[in-house]
């Protein structure tokens, strides 16, 4: 059986058992997350969170692209919430390679040119991006002043989340 189908028969048994249908849209934590994809990180019994507590907005590294932005926007705008968390984790997969060693190769597998992804957002120091997503988060003209911003590394051998400090972005209102 394929991952999708299997995924499917595993529904079947969850819908049965399901009884939070009548959850409230806004986050009832009104907290968001920003994470990496990377499949050893299951975000809500690593934080305590239960369905409706937060928005969780996942891609490759944890970066706030454009679009994270536009999640953050309207989660805040919208739905409420007032908190955000970036999560990083230790052997993240974005530190393997670099951008350009990637485009060549995409370049060259697939003879063509593409306009899209401009970058695929590969760092080697999970920290330094961190700091780099919390600032870009901070910086938007459109984040209000009041939402609190703060940056973690997540462990993928001890399960552990460690703050990243070193640096106060909080901003004063
Ligand atoms: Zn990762």
């Amino acid at each position: 059986m394929g991952a999708i189908d299997a995924a499917i028969t595993a529904n079947g048994s969850y819908e049965k058992s399901f009884h939070q249908g009548n959850l409230a849209m806004p986050p009832a934590r009104k907290l968001a997350i920003v994470a990496c994809m990377d499949a050893r990180l299951t975000i809500e019994p690593m934080l305590g969170l239960k369905t409706g507590d937060a928005h969780i907005i996942r891609n490759a590294g944890g970066i706030v692209t454009d679009d994270v932005v536009r999640s953050l926007i309207i989660s805040q705008q919208l739905l409420g919430t007032q908190e955000v968390m970036v999560i990083n984790h230790t052997d993240c997969g974005m530190l393997t390679f670099k951008d350009e060693a990637l485009r060549t190769k995409l370049l060259k597998g697939t003879g063509k040119l593409a306009v899209a992804p401009a970058r695929f957002y590969s760092f080697d120091d999970v920290e330094q991006n961190v700091l780099e997503q919390v600032h870009k988060i901070h910086s938007h003209p459109w984040i209000p002043q009041q939402i609190t911003v703060r940056g973690f590394v997540y462990d993928v051998k001890s399960g552990n989340l460690l703050e990243v400090t070193g640096v106060e972005l909080r901003r004063v209102a």
